[in-house]
């Protein structure tokens, strides 16, 4: 009996028309995932069969491929009842071997109509047949601790073992982003969550060296490349915003120097998204966390761009986000104590009702658009993965 790993792309399947570019581009994204590992990949309408001696390593890393809603390890074998029967059977002793439950019900799937038997008669007889052979085993439809799925096309696929996948959309069908990565929790999360909806995000990083330390560049490279095990491969940008800093902090009023820092910030990921042709600008700003995240806050940063922002997180609470973030493995690594750049030149009691004019006016203190220019011509690349 040969196992094979099932992945049903569940949203791509609605979209008719376009659907083929969709496969193609999560079959690339798969491929990615899936480096170093022999497989061999076959599509039978909206399910991938891939086959892999490896296939425990395989599930672990397509679980985390978006576009993909179930992943399954299944059995497949010639569709007669007693080949589905013997792999029935086979199912259920693998997922006993995990732990024990008592209670299952079968459910069939019959996408092949010229397979003479009907698919609740083909439940009860595989169910009949999972009860005469586990004698402590019972059926119940309503609430099982297990489900059998049968599914019959040219070949009968058996599993007792669908798990979730990610969802979402294959990155790289809906374009390409540059994220603004700082190296706190909001940030990985909501480049992951731009991903999830088929971005294919690129990183920039402001730092302040020296006053942030190498190891404050290392955090936010890790978490770079924690992100972007959910996609195929990326880039990480760094420009040091210092000597901006130390101009705004000599010559304009406390209050508003994250406002202005923002203003630099944006200005240059904007320059940068149009060298590399990326669309938007995706952002971890969170509504109400922090006064320059208030819409006040956020509209006297938002004109300096003529590209969209986009802020996957503006609506989560907190602990939502920490959830998420756990969930995508990256907190562990957002919460190492190293300083960030917006940290170190900070005030107490921030502009928290700022107008555009006050910042103009702030602003017209330094000569940004020469320092922006000297800082954008520093600028670090660096290859993810
Ligand atoms: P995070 O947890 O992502 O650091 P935050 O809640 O600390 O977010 P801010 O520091 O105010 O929020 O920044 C808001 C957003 O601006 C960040 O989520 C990130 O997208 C961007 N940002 C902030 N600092 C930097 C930086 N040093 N380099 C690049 N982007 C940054
Ligand atoms: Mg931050």
């Amino acid at each position: 009996m040969k196992r094979v790993i099932a992945l049903s792309y569940g949203e791509i399947a609605l979209k008719k028309d376009n659907r083929s570019h969709f496969v193609t581009i999560l079959k690339r994204n798969i491929k990615s995932a899936l480096s170093g590992i022999d497989y061999s990949i076959r599509q039978d309408q909206s399910i991938l069969y891939i086959s892999t001696d490896e296939y425990k390593e395989a599930i672990d890393r397509l679980k985390k491929v978006f576009g993909v809603s179930y992943v399954s390890l299944e059995i497949e074998v010639e569709p007669s009842m007693d080949s589905i029967n013997e792999a029935a059977i086979e199912a259920m002793d693998y997922e006993l071997e995990k732990g024990s439950f008592k209670t299952f019900k079968v459910e069939t799937k019959r996408a092949d109509k010229s397979f003479p038997l009907k698919s609740p008669e083909i439940s009860r007889m595989v169910g009949a047949h999972i009860l005469k052979h586990y004698k402590v085993l019972e059926v119940d439809v309503k609430n099982p601790d297990r489900i059998i799925r049968v599914d019959i096309r040219k070949f009968a696929y058996i599993t007792c073992n669908r798990m979730k996948g990610m969802g979402g959309m294959p990155v790289g069908s809906n374009g390409r982003v540059l994220s603004m990565l700082s190296g706190g929790i909001d940030s990985p999360v909501a480049s992951i969550l731009a991903m999830k909806r088929g971005l294919s995000c690129d990183f920039v990083h402001f730092h302040s060296y020296p006053f942030t330390s190498g190891r404050s560049f290392d955090k936010t490279l890790d978490l770079a490349k924690l992100a972007s095990v959910y996609q195929p491969h990326a880039m990480l940008f760094s420009m040091n915003l210092l000597k901006i800093q130390e101009e705004i902090g000599k010559k304009c009023d406390i209050r508003f120097t994250t406002l202005l820092q923002r203003r630099s910030m944006i200005r240059l990921a904007t320059r940068l998204c149009k060298e590399l042709d990326r669309q938007a600008i995706v952002t971890g700003e969170n509504l109400g966390q922090v006064a320059s995240q208030t819409l006040e806050g956020m509209s006297v940063v938002d004109p300096v761009s003529d590209l969209m922002i986009l802020r996957p997180l503006l609506c989560f609470d907190k602990t939502e986000i920490v959830d998420l973030a756990r969930e995508f493995n990256t907190f562990e690594t957002s919460i190492l104590p190293y300083e960030d750049c917006c940290t170190v030149f900070v005030a107490k009691h921030p502009k928290t009702n700022p107008s555009l004019e006050q910042v103009l006016n702030e602003e017209s203190k330094y000569d940004y658009k020469t320092l922006e220019e000297e800082i954008y011509s520093k600028m670090e690349r660096h290859g993810v993965k």
